[in-house]
């Protein structure tokens, strides 16, 4: 009896010395082995891939999670977090591999939560959009007197100051009218972007994320766009100025998520500095042009905050674990807030998927698109809404509806063909291919 005890002792000590979590700083090779360490032990709902290469030739690595990896299912969102892009602000590469490892075992646990989570959305992880600053910032070690050596990539570019710059035709828009929304790459923007950059664009344009957020460090707020202030030079003085988006409710309440669901950012005295409610609109904080959060906002469907983790950007080992606790449920709780609002569907007549169909709030000048799938996403607060789908060809279709603090409104729209208006139709005798004959397509009369 005395020895079965003895086996069992022995076999949860080895239990606990082999249990994954492992609190330590990764290099590359060893985020490469853990990302597929957790994709090995949860091969039916994650898949590694590659979003490209970094100056160095590192490959910029995305863990997703869903139910059926690699597929997008209509009316599942899609969200991203990406860590490490100033590469000496280490803390997000560390918590999202913890978040991997986490995601990977309670699912397996059966832990309702996670298993919702991961069945009703698709996760994307890449915990480092700047590898090669990484290597640069860990030779220098934890708590090093260097503060901004390895921020930069290995062109000794910053790659938050590296996105095209959308903001100023949107102020530029929202004063004298035009697009709101998926505002267009410059025409050269390859040429003027780092590898990594590029490589991020791509991603963020091939899937139609919903949420989003940037992990950095050196101060502990949650950060919401937009990051460029308005007035963002006067008389030759950077200027702060708050400058909400029209989301800007929304966005304080996604950055309140975040920071009342961590340990102590909700708090405010965070590394000498007050911050009301642990968050601050980005572009009052201090202004800055061509970031990633701003541009995600300005040329996609993606709402992206910016959260800032750790006072010190290189904490020692030993810290790690208590900032994962800190974090753990305010990670969760983020990716559970693309789950509000409304989303549905927009087919034709014929229940053909509209792609790239507009769907506007009333009061709201963003606008947000269809995906390639005919589904939509709008993050909305509580309250009440008139929607308006419109697509080229097609009469707009508007519904008042009224959306909970639950689960998101499913609100499918079915648009009609518009009926060409400019010339008069004749009546032709059915001539017998009944109910088969196309309306003449109108052509625009040339004077
Ligand atoms: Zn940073």
């Amino acid at each position: 009896m005395s020895g079965l005890l003895l086996v069992s002792f022995h076999l949860l000590l080895l239990f606990k010395l082999v249990a994954p979590v492992t609190f330590r700083h990764h290099r590359y090779d060893d985020l490469v082995r853990t990302l597929y360490k957790v994709h090995n032990e949860c091969p039916y709902i994650t898949r590694v891939y590659s979003i490209g290469r970094s100056v160095k030739g590192r490959h910029l690595y995305v863990l997703e999670f869903s139910d059926y990896p690699g597929i997008h299912e209509p009316l599942e969102p899609e969200v991203k977090y990406v860590g490490n892009m100033h590469g000496n602000e280490v803390l997000g590469r560390e918590l999202l591999l913890q978040l991997a490892e986490f995601l990977c075992e309670e699912f397996r646990n059966g832990n309702q939560r996670i298993v919702r989570l991961v069945e009703g959305t698709r996760v994307h992880i890449l915990p480092s959009m700047n590898p090669d600053g990484y290597e640069v910032a860990v030779a220098q070690g934890a708590d090093s007197s260097g503060y901004l050596v390895g921020r930069n990539n290995a062109n000794g570019v910053d790659l938050n100051r590296n996105f095209p710059d959308l903001n100023t035709y949107i102020y530029y828009n929202e004063k004298h009218g035009g697009p709101n929304h998926h505002l267009p790459l410059p025409d050269n923007w390859k040429s003027q972007v780092e590898p990594e950059t590029q490589a991020v664009i791509h991603w963020i344009r091939s899937f139609n994320f919903v949420l989003s957020a940037n992990l950095h460090g050196g101060a502990v707020v949650a950060n919401y766009p937009y990051d460029k202030s308005l007035e963002h030079r006067v008389r030759g003085f950077r200027r702060t100025a708050n400058t909400p988006t029209p989301d800007d409710k929304l966005f304080q309440k996604l950055a309140k998520i975040y920071s009342y669901a961590h340990g102590w950012m909700h708090q405010g005295w965070n590394c000498g500095d007050y911050f009301p409610d642990g968050i601050t609109n980005g572009a009052s904080w201090y202004s800055l042009s061509k970031g990633m959060q701003d541009f995600n906002y300005l040329h996609t469907n993606c709402f992206e905050i910016t959260l800032e983790l750790s006072c010190n950007k290189f904490p020692r080992q030993e810290e790690l674990q208590r900032e994962w606790l800190g974090n753990r449920e305010a990670l969760i709780q983020f990716l559970e807030q693309v789950h509000q609002g409304i989303k549905g569907m927009v087919l034709d007549e014929n229940h053909n998927n509209l792609a790239e169909a507009v769907i506007s709030v009333s009061g709201i000048n963003h606008d947000i698109t269809s995906g390639d799938h005919g589904d939509y996403f709008r993050l909305l607060l509580p309250g009440t809404y008139t929607v308006t789908a419109t697509a080229p060809g097609f009469e707009p279709e508007t519904v008042t509806v009224t959306v909970g603090p639950g689960e998101p409104k499913l609100v499918n729209f079915h648009l009609k063909r518009s009926i060409p208006q400019a010339t008069p139709t004749r009546r032709v005798p059915n001539s017998g291919h009944e109910g088969r004959v196309l309306p003449k397509k109108v052509q625009p009369r040339v004077s």
